[in-house]
């Protein structure tokens, strides 16, 4: 097992590995930015370097200043955390070519699955189900594209190979408007990921967002975790998750569960990885692979008993999966909310001080922030300040939980969505499950304030 371990990421991320380091009596370094020198995690740290000024670009994104940092700490393995650099094929590439391990899977992993195309190209080969679509990447023939658009049948979504966090995206509803929608993608394609490249897929159009998390080690072992639903979701992005999905049923859940860890054996994944798709209709639709530990693990590490970051970490270092497939079983019923410091109904972004800060508990409860009251909340990165997480035996003791939770939590000195995620918990629809990825915006449109 790895003796020291440097933590390339922030907020409340950089603090659950800090704590799962702990538990497998790993010293944990910390790297910061000069506007994260008061999170907690740093605080806590026995060894932490700053890595540059407030931007991602100077700080998080700078591979050379956290490779430097991992060599004067004599740290033997970087763990990437979900965002930054954790997806970059060329970060993994540099931590293992300086002689590190990167906690996660090999730089041609991450390079497969990062173009959507390939990934897409890669599950069709190893039997997961995928959106029909174009084969790869479209051409520039216009009379070929509409001949593709046609056999796929309209409405389509215009797909940006190297897309990512729901930008590079069109939907197309008629022949008339396609030529153009596939020219303005690849243009927006070429400027905002430096891969003009995109592809064609049926618009499916009431989904729900159903991924299945997998964990897999050096030796072709791998395993799925179960489900969860991110259907909750506002301009795609997931607000808050839940496992398992409401509804479906466990045979179909088994049945794409097995293709997914099918694919990772025949891919050679390591790791922990989430295999998204749309469900509609009693079908899945993988739509794209994440190659790292997602925001919402907590919900399958309260439903399975498994660690994910704990076993990521001892799978990187070489050991066996610790369990089989088995040994994995379902319980009860976990709901994460995100609680991002913005405003519950305009999402304006609201950074600074915290006055006051007073965390739920009881059973079933789980935290993970790196907040506290006087500490201030950057303008720099992203808005979400923490997670609260509960379980319990039903759905409807978990959403009760739930309740009871946003009830006690105080945060004082700035917004947050705590607001929103209090009606949600008692929005009819909500609580009877199942709904689909159009919901809260529909349900944000109807409640105007
Ligand atoms: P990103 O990597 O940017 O998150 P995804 O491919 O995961 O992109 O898609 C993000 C979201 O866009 C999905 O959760 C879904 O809401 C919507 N979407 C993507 N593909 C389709 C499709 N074929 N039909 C309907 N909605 C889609």
């Amino acid at each position: 097992m790895f003796k020291k371990i440097l933590v390339a990421n922030r907020g409340e991320i950089a603090l659950r590995i800090q704590r799962a380091c702990r538990e497998l009596g790993i010293k944990a370094v910390m790297v910061y930015s000069e506007a994260d020198r008061e999170a907690k995690y740093v605080k806590l740290a026995e060894e932490a370097v700053c890595i540059g000024p407030a931007q991602s670009g100077l700080s998080y994104l700078n591979m050379p200043a956290i490779i430097s940092a991992a060599e004067v700490t004599d740290a033997e393995a970087i763990h990437p955390g979900y965002g930054f650099l954790s997806e970059n094929a060329d970060f993994a590439e540099r931590v293992e070519k300086s002689g590190f391990q990167f906690i996660g899977p090999t730089p041609e992993s991450i390079r497969i699955m990062g173009d959507k195309v390939s990934a897409k190209q890669a599950m069709i080969k190893a039997g997961v189900p995928c959106v029909p679509g174009s084969e790869g990447e479209l051409p520039d023939d216009p009379v070929q594209i509409r001949r593709i658009a046609k056999v796929v049948g309209y409405p389509v979504i215009i797909k940006a190979a190297g897309g990512g966090g729901g930008r590079g995206m069109r939907v197309v509803h008629t022949e008339a408007a396609l030529i153009n929608a596939v020219a303005m993608t690849k243009a927006e394609a070429g400027a905002a990921f430096g891969n003009p490249a995109v592809y064609m897929e049926k618009f499916l159009q009431n989904p729900r967002h159903i991924e299945i998390q997998i964990l897999a080690d050096k030796y072709k072992n791998a395993v799925y975790l179960g489900e969860r639903d991110c259907s909750m979701q506002r301009r795609h992005q997931k607000i808050l998750e839940e496992a398992p999905a409401p509804g479906i049923p466990r045979k179909l859940i088994e049945r794409v569960g097995e293709r997914c860890v099918a694919a990772c054996k025949k891919i050679g994944y390591r790791g922990a990885g989430t295999f998204e798709f749309l469900f509609e209709d009693g079908e899945f639709y993988f739509i794209e692979m994440n190659t790292r530990v997602q925001v919402e693990h907590p919900v399958t590490e309260m439903v399975t008993g498994v660690d994910i970051v704990k076993t990521q970490i001892m799978v990187a270092a070489g050991e066996k999966l610790p369990f089989t497939q088995r040994q994995i079983e379902i319980r009860g019923h976990a709901i994460e909310c995100r609680v991002n410091a913005e405003d519950p109904y305009k999402f304006i972004p609201s950074p600074g001080r915290i006055t006051m800060w007073h965390a739920p508990g009881g059973p079933g409860v789980r935290v993970d922030s790196h907040v506290y009251t006087n500490y201030f909340v950057p303008p720099n990165y992203d808005s979400m300040i923490g997670k609260i997480i509960v379980h319990g035996d039903t759905r409807e003791q978990a959403l009760a939980r739930m309740r009871t939770a946003l009830g006690e939590t105080v945060v004082e000195g700035i917004n947050t969505n705590i607001a929103l995620h209090r009606e949600l918990m008692v929005d009819a629809k909500f609580m009877s499950g199942g709904t689909n990825i159009h919901y809260l915006e529909e349900w944000l449109g109807q409640h105007k304030r």
